[in-house]
């Protein structure tokens, strides 16, 4: 937090160190012939520490972009994934609800409305609206609805795997896309109650309900040190952190 001076801010454990809130996906598949040009490397959101967090975990890829929301901490690095469209010689796909794809042309009106031409030094995206399912990278993602406050958004499931960030409510016809997985990242603000977020308390009511394996909980903020509170957390629920890698 920006001039706090708690003991969370001043912490010396890198995990207390909190970038903004988005994971990669990188998919690998045993069948190499298709690998080629399937998706391998798929980020959620792009936060505004985006350059940052790719310089910092050597990201070299960003085949398609899911956008769960259009907050600030979630869309302002998109102007980063530019240096990817050079690399990789062709536009990216990204794919968001139809709230948030009308936010992304507003918000970067100079990508996709530019006055001079395509080029000359701005993203290249393809904008794809999500009203369900869909394949990338061989793999069936599904769009879980949530809550964030009075506003829908969207958290995201692949095979046993689900991000489910920036809500404080799960409504009741997404409960049945959740069933059966096994690792979950969920929102966890704080133990206050927020408007927006859910608490610690009301993250592990979720847990208890769907029983995963593992739950990871993201978007905390600085009321939670990381070492204190994992150890009060039951087993197979920790805050995840910059960095934090996992297997699905
Ligand atoms: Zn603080
Ligand atoms: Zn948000
Ligand atoms: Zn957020």
């Amino acid at each position: 937090m920006i001039g706090c001076q708690c003991d969370v801010c001043r912490s010396t454990d890198p995990r207390d160190r909190r970038t903004r809130p988005s994971i990669l996906l990188e998919i690998s598949d045993p069948r190499p012939s298709r690998v080629a040009e399937a998706a391998r490397s798929v980020l959620v959101d792009t936060s505004t520490d985006l350059r940052a967090q790719a310089l910092a975990h050597d990201l070299r890829r960003v085949d398609a972009i899911l956008f769960t929301h259009s907050h600030a901490d979630h869309v302002m690095g998109l102007d980063d994934v530019r240096r990817f469209n050079v690399m990789q010689k062709g536009a990216i796909p990204c794919y968001a609800d139809a709230r948030t794809i009308a936010d992304l042309r507003r918000t970067f009106d100079y990508v996709f409305n530019p006055s001079s031409g395509p080029g000359g030094g701005i993203p290249q995206l393809s904008l794809c609206a999500v009203a369900g399912p869909f394949s990338l990278g061989g793999l069936e993602f599904i769009p879980v609805p949530l809550l964030h406050g009075a506003r829908e958004i969207l958290g995201f499931r692949v095979g046993t795997f689900a991000y489910l960030t920036d809500c404080n409510r799960i409504p009741d016809s997404s409960w049945p896309l959740l069933e059966g997985v096994r690792t979950l990242v969920l929102d966890a603000l704080r133990h206050k109650p927020h408007p927006t977020h859910f608490s610690v308390s009301e993250a592990l009511d979720v847990v208890a309900r769907l029983a995963p394996d593992r739950a990871y909980f993201t978007h905390i903020c600085h009321d939670l040190g990381h070492a204190a509170t994992c150890a009060r957390l039951p087993a197979g629920v920790e805050l995840a952190y910059d960095g934090l890698v996992l297997s699905v």
